[in-house]
């Protein structure tokens, strides 16, 4: 299991400072993969405070180029750099707010993995998608270019986010079954692209995910971990959260 906590535009160096050590203490010892991706910024802070746990850090985002003429732009070197292992690609609020397209997705999602970072992939459906019935259609045309950009040979390392983009900071959570249906979809896909993938993927589950139901999601055989949004700026929260990931292992 994996649990991944997005803190999105928010937090402080002193926010890094009290949170950081307090979730590494609670979970010491947790038999759960754990990660944490504050803004750019404060990602050396976080590697720093976090030395000697076992907590991966994380950043929201990079861009497909190794340099260059990219202003405002983080490479997958610079991240490795300051001691990131993993990236979120492709989040929902990327593609509304910053027209990141699949194609883009596919670019950094190949970067990623070939520079050695373990991106944590996106894909969801609109409220509107999903009362159209379009929720299998949308998804799997966005994993679809996620698993080309990646390529056979990589694809079994990718982990994949379901985030249904109604249930992102909604309060509105998928029912576990709803979340059961599409990863197990998604898995399939998966699975008929590469073999290994299939069977090595990690699809987590994200959309308004807290302690009081996280347990039941992940529960779910195909649910195998949550990336978290708002419930990861609180230590506590986010550490009730991993622990309901614990006694799952994740490919079981
Ligand atoms: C997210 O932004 O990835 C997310 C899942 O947010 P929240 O948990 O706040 O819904």
């Amino acid at each position: 299991m994996l649990v991944a906590g997005n803190w999105k535009m928010n937090g402080s160096q002193a926010m890094v400072r009290a949170l950081l050590p307090s979730l590494a203490g609670e979970i010491a010892g947790i038999g759960v993969d754990v990660v944490v991706c504050p803004p750019f910024p404060y990602l050396s802070l976080a590697v720093e405070c976090l030395a000697g746990s076992v907590l991966g850090v994380g950043a929201q985002d990079m861009h497909p180029a190794p340099c260059g003429a990219h202003t405002g732009e983080v490479s997958a070197q610079m991240l490795l750099d300051v001691g990131c292992n993993w990236v979120i690609l492709g989040h929902s609020e990327r593609r509304a707010g910053n027209g990141e397209d699949d194609l883009a997705v596919a670019r950094k999602t190949r970067t990623a993995l070939a520079a050695g970072l373990s991106p944590i992939v996106c894909v969801g459906e609109t409220l509107e998608q999903r009362e159209a019935g379009r929720t299998f259609d949308v998804v799997a045309a966005q994993l679809s270019a996620v698993l080309e950009g990646a390529g056979p040979e990589r694809a079994a390392s990718l982990v994949l986010a379901y985030e249904p983009v109604w249930a992102i900071g909604t309060g509105l959570t998928a029912s576990p079954e709803q979340a059961q249906e599409v990863h197990s979809r998604l898995r399939q896909q998966a699975e008929a692209f590469a073999p290994d993938a299939g069977r090595s993927l990690r699809v987590l589950y994200g959309g308004s995910v807290k302690a009081a139901n996280a347990a039941a999601l992940f529960a779910m055989p195909d649910i195998d971990g949550g990336l978290i949004g708002g419930a990861s700026l609180d230590a506590g929260e986010f550490a009730a959260i991993c622990r309901a990931a614990e006694g799952r292992s994740w490919n079981s």
